[in-house]
């Protein structure tokens, strides 16, 4: 069994329930999920003039290759109507791999641990809710020293 870490977030269309259909689908084609982070709410990064996000992580366990879960996660952003048009622009879904175990992955589409993931709060702020100790396997940090080292300001906000 392998234990995984995802990053739920949405920004277009009606954040919560796109969330609450997001973990369902994760749950009926991925894996079991073991433990789901509260919700927050938390300005865009990378292009700040658009809609807020929600965002949540969520720990998973699933027996399918990194590569597979990737294309499963992908179906499940299409079926939620995420178009691909504008880099970091609105979606209705986006699912990143944070952690995959401790494994390093470096594919042309899958880069883990998540390689944004020390530099943004919206990040951080809900894994460290669920699992401040883990420890990255690239920077040898835990998710609280993470966390409480980055620079970024972006507001995140618990919301649910
Ligand atoms: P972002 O999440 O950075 O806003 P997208 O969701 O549009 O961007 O993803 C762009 C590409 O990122 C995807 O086609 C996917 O192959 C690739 N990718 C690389 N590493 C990961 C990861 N750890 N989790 C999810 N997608 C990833
Ligand atoms: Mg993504």
């Amino acid at each position: 069994m392998n234990k995984i870490y995802l990053l739920l977030g949405s920004n277009a269309g009606n954040r919560e329930v796109l969330l609450q259909e997001a973990v369902k689908q994760i749950a009926d084609n991925c894996g079991e999920i073991v433990v789901e982070s509260s919700i927050y709410e938390t300005a865009a990064w990378g292009m700040e003039n658009q809609e807020a996000f929600l965002n949540k992580v969520l720990q998973l366990d699933t027996r399918l290759l990194a590569e597979v879960l990737l294309k499963k996660l992908q179906a499940i952003e299409d079926n939620l109507g995420r178009q691909r048009e504008v880099l970091w622009g609105p979606r209705t879904l986006d699912i990143d791999i944070l952690f995959y175990n401790s494994d390093v992955i470096s594919l042309p589409d899958l880069k883990v641990p998540h390689p944004f993931l020390q530099k943004r709060r919206f990040t951080l702020v809900p894994m460290a809710e669920i699992a401040p100790t883990m420890v990255h396997p690239v920077l040898h940090k835990t998710i609280a020293e993470l966390l409480e080292e980055c620079t970024d300001t972006l507001e995140v906000a618990k919301w649910s």
